[in-house]
């Protein structure tokens, strides 16, 4: 008898304390959100794509076709040529392309090169059936961004 009691009270105690945490979320602030209806960020630290810099001081990427980011990659991501140009200066890459389903996001090519010209991305919401969406040509796509800066800029 005594203890059916205790087990009542057990049971109704651990309800109430179940539903006192259940009360006391609903009035906090959802740390969910209705994506993608509701735009959202990634996290600082989040490691999208490999992409080149674009430097603010010169409006481009760095890049002086040293092959080193080819060389360490463990998936063989990357194909890149470059050439000196005729007028003098840095070497600079003429063909660069990157191959992001082999790559695993181990940032070595980051580490790697010498002009700190490469970063992860923040973009996230790269799903997509077709495998040529996740190959990136970096020359264009330093072209492709410049140009939506310059929209952003100018509206
Ligand atoms: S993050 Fe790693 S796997 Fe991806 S391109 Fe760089 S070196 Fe290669
Ligand atoms: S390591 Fe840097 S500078 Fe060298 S080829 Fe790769 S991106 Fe260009």
């Amino acid at each position: 008898m005594f203890k059916n009691i205790k087990e009542i009270f057990t049971g109704a105690w651990s309800i109430l304390v179940g539903m006192f945490i259940t009360f006391k979320w609903m009035l906090k602030r959802p740390v969910t959100i209705q994506y993608p209806k509701q735009p959202t960020r990634p996290s600082p630290v989040h490691k999208g794509r490999i992409r080149f810099v674009i430097f603010p001081a010169t409006g481009t990427h760095d890049c002086i076709a040293c092959l080193k980011c080819q060389n360490i990659c463990p998936s063989d991501c990357f194909e890149i040529k470059g050439d000196k140009p005729a007028e003098g200066g840095k070497k600079r890459p003429n063909f660069f392309t990157y191959n992001f389903s082999n790559c695993s996001l181990c940032s070595l090519c980051i580490e790697a090169c010498p002009t700190k010209t490469l970063e992860h991305s923040p973009e996230f919401n790269l799903a997509s059936e077709n495998k040529d969406d996740y190959f990136y040509n970096f020359l264009n796509d330093v072209e492709e961004r410049k140009k939506k800066v310059d929209a952003t800029v100018n509206r």
